[in-house]
């Protein structure tokens, strides 16, 4: 566990089993932690660390060199929005094998059932291609577990013109639309500019406000069933 004294965000926790997962749930570092949860999802080297660290204007994520690398969930908290924010392995690496992806499933599965202060799965999609085959396994995949997902669009500054812009917009409205996803819970944002990454951090620190008090009741709740 990393403490990095002062800054607006600090490494919280790191998971590399099913086991630890359930052991963090139960144990010291989420049980009774009241902070709403946020897990980002995506295509390994969608940007996702680059984003994290834009919006905790940090560098505690490490940005690969290497893509498909991360097989770890770790943990973050923002401390300036009293929020965690959970990084889950980014799954669909091109070479990836189905029993690798069975895997992820598996492992992100134990997270999802166990977190009780998680608000949101935060899917992150590549503006250039919009998502892709194994973006929708991922989407059908948390929608069967009843995780609400909110989809950001990464790297928006390689569309370099208004038209690929507006045209991009439109396919991924559609898109979207076949899982019922709209355009309000569609940000789209540049890490490496800045665009859109505090307006995602603005209504994110919103929802964790609008759910504080379920978390409580939960986390209340759970205790009370251990008693
Ligand atoms: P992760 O594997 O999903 O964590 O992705 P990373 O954050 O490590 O980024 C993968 C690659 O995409 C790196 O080379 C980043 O520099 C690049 N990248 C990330 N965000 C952006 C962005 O907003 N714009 C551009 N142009 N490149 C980005």
């Amino acid at each position: 566990i990393g403490h990095t004294g002062g800054m607006a965000a600090e490494f919280l926790v790191t998971l590399a089993t099913p086991e630890q997962v359930k052991s963090a749930c139960d144990g010291v570092f989420f049980y009774g932690r009241r902070e709403a949860r946020f897990a980002f999802v995506g295509r390994s080297n969608v940007g996702k660390s680059s984003l994290l660290n834009a919006l905790t204007k940090t560098k505690l994520a490490q940005v690969s060199k290497e893509p498909g690398k991360t097989r770890c969930i770790h943990s973050y908290v923002w401390k300036e929005q009293k929020l965690v924010l959970v990084d889950l392995p980014g799954y669909g690496f091109a070479k990836a094998a189905q029993s690798e992806r069975k895997r992820w499933a598996e492992f992100i599965n134990v997270y999802f059932s166990l977190d009780q202060a998680l608000c949101e799965a935060i899917v992150l999609l590549d503006s250039r291609n919009g998502p892709t085959p194994l973006d929708d396994e991922a989407i059908g995949f948390l929608l069967h577990e009843q995780v609400p997902i909110r989809i950001v669009m990464t790297k928006l500054d390689q569309l370099k013109t208004q038209s690929e812009r507006a045209r991009r917009k439109k396919e991924v409205k559609t898109s979207l639309a076949r899982w019922g996803i709209g355009p309000e819970l569609t940000h789209w944002v540049s890490a490496s500019r800045n665009d859109g990454i505090s307006a995602l951090g603005g209504m994110l620190s919103e929802v964790a406000r609008a759910a504080a008090h379920s978390i409580t009741e939960r986390i209340q709740e759970s205790k009370k069933e251990e008693e």
